[in-house]
């Protein structure tokens, strides 16, 4: 069975000195979980992330990053700089992302393969909008993110990438999708990776849910078969997060 994974991302949230606190806060409330614990940082806070969470289970993801090795590309990340500090995961195509920042399905795509190639973990955000749910088109909406966001992985590298599923209606509303509705979806998104790559790496695949996930929703959420843990927002700014990770 697969090992659940529960990520935070901070959005730009917290300064290197809040990160090391927090980080130093988190580890023990964490130290015994049953789960992979990530936090994700802003680009600055993930030497200090790093540096405070050594030794520990938790693990530092990067919330973005750039497809190309380096060069003339002002303000942005370069996968081996991230991998050089000890970051181990990175947010693709976060919807924040894509609404603000102009990336489409080809450079989440073209990301998804470059993070692979320097041995990062991506956890590859796709969702839809109210608009879409309400017109009852989000399950093909879901399958084509993820289809042009796999394209050219093989399915050995697939099988150890992360996918969050995040209904953008869900995101920092307080209104989470109800556990039928999530399970629903990320049962769709491993059919769609069976059919692309086989039983095997569908199985292994791991997906997520986020969107308003918080101490008192999480149980039920992570309960689902489907369903592999959570990225989650506001709730994983606070020690509070541990409840979270300790779902149980
Ligand atoms: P909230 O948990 O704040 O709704 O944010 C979800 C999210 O966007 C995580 O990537």
């Amino acid at each position: 069975s697969r090992r659940m994974i529960i990520a935070g991302n901070w959005k730009m949230n917290k300064t290197p000195a809040e990160t090391t606190a927090f980080i130093e806060t988190l580890k023990p409330l964490v130290a015994g979980a049953d789960a992979d614990v990530v936090c994700c940082v802003p680009a600055i806070d993930l030497v200090p992330a790093v540096q405070a969470a050594k030794g520990s289970n938790i693990s530092i993801g990067a919330e973005n990053m750039h497809y190309e090795e380096s060069g003339a590309y002002t303000g942005e990340i370069a996968p081996n700089m991230l991998v050089s500090a000890g970051v181990s995961h990175v947010i693709l195509g976060h919807s924040e992302r894509r609404e603000y920042f102009a990336e489409t399905d080809e450079t989440v795509n073209r990301k998804v393969k470059k993070s692979l190639e320097h041995g990062l973990i991506p956890i590859v955000c796709c969702g839809e909008t109210l608009t879409q749910r309400e017109q009852g088109i989000t399950i093909d909406w879901i399958r084509q993110q993820v289809k042009i966001a796999f394209l050219g992985v093989s399915a050995e590298q697939a099988a150890g990438c992360v996918i969050a599923y995040e209904p953008i209606w869900a995101i920092g509303t307080g209104k989470v999708a109800t556990a039928e509705q999530a399970q629903a979806v990320c049962a769709a998104i491993r059919s769609l990776i069976r059919e692309l790559y086989g039983v095997e790496t569908a199985e292994a695949i791991r997906i997520q849910y986020g969107g308003s996930v918080s101490p008192s929703n999480a149980a039920e959420l992570f309960a689902q078969p489907d369903i592999d843990g959570g990225l989650i927002g506001g709730a994983s700014l606070k020690p509070d997060f541990a409840k979270v990770v300790n779902y149980k």
